[in-house]
């Protein structure tokens, strides 16, 4: 089972997750037939995704996570549940070349948070270096004034996630610089952490390097890759072309098939369905 172990550092100075997103990644992999280097570009989205998410408090709060870089693998989109479960997709799932090559630098980062309110947050910060870590580490540092240190990666090979991992240790407000120097060195150490986590299993990492200062353990998290569409969301998606339209499709295809981009499930909808979808 996939896990985020989370502790809280320094009497609540600093946090730190360390995620193991295994069966998550591998999900994706089965879900959307990824090459390796999508599935270690989405992947790591896929983990930042379950991270925000696993700090959601209503259970109706939902994330989305846009990445635009204008690699060769084309837009990520990565959507979550409080709870963090997520689910994502990336234009191209056949890229390939290098992470940086996939994702692109040429973009931007867009995270937008439904609470429930008028408006959602909405948060924007531009892609710096194109490896997913450093250019989330910036966008918490300069849109949620958060100077955080990430560390992700994916061991993948042919198509099989030996393991999915992540660390991010973010600061309180009452951090002081020293601490948040010493966590930066920690992290700045892991950028195998897939190989780390595999050793070590995620609460070692926590065991092994963050033990010795004052600490606290807090409850885990267990995330997964879980869709939330359904045939009644599909339904009022139509329902919004109007009728007129539905029919002319059914018409000239016989049916109506929508599938979804997140989980490859297929609805389909043939004439006499119509009424169900206008019924209501
Ligand atoms: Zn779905």
């Amino acid at each position: 089972m996939d896990t985020i172990k989370r502790a809280m550092l320094f009497e609540g100075k600093a946090i730190v997750d360390v995620l193991d997103t295994t069966e998550i990644v591998q999900e994706a992999i089965k879900v959307h037939k990824l090459s390796d280097d999508a599935a270690k570009a989405l992947g790591r989205v896929l983990t930042i995704g379950a991270f925000i998410s696993s700090g959601f408090k209503g259970a109706d709060n939902k994330l989305t996570i846009i990445v635009d870089g204008k690699g060769n693998g084309g837009k990520m989109v990565v959507s979550a549940d409080a709870g963090a479960k997520v689910r994502g997709y990336i234009q191209n799932p056949k890229a390939m070349g290098s992470l940086e090559g996939v994702v692109g630098r040429d973009g931007y980062i867009n995270v937008i948070k439904d609470f429930g309110l008028k408006e959602p947050y909405n948060g924007l910060s531009e892609i710096v270096c194109g490896n997913i870590s450093m250019d989330f580490a910036y966008y918490f540092t300069k849109s949620e004034q958060l100077p955080s240190a990430i560390s992700l990666d994916i061991d993948v090979k042919n198509g099989v996630c030996k393991k999915a991992a992540g660390i991010v240790v973010q600061p309180m407000p009452n951090c002081t610089e020293d601490i948040i120097v010493i966590l930066e060195d920690i992290v700045n150490q892991m950028k195998n952490i897939a190989s780390i986590v595999e050793e070590r299993t995620a609460q070692g990492v926590i065991d092994f390097y963050f033990a010795h200062f004052p600490i606290k353990q807090l409850d885990d998290i267990n995330p997964s890759y879980v869709c939330s569409c359904s045939k009644k969301k599909v339904s009022e998606m139509l329902m919004t072309l109007g009728r007129k339209e539905l029919e002319d499709i059914i018409k000239e295809h016989g049916k109506i098939e929508v599938g979804c981009q997140f989980c490859d499930k297929k609805y389909t909808y043939l004439a006499e369905d119509l009424d169900s979808i206008f019924s209501k």
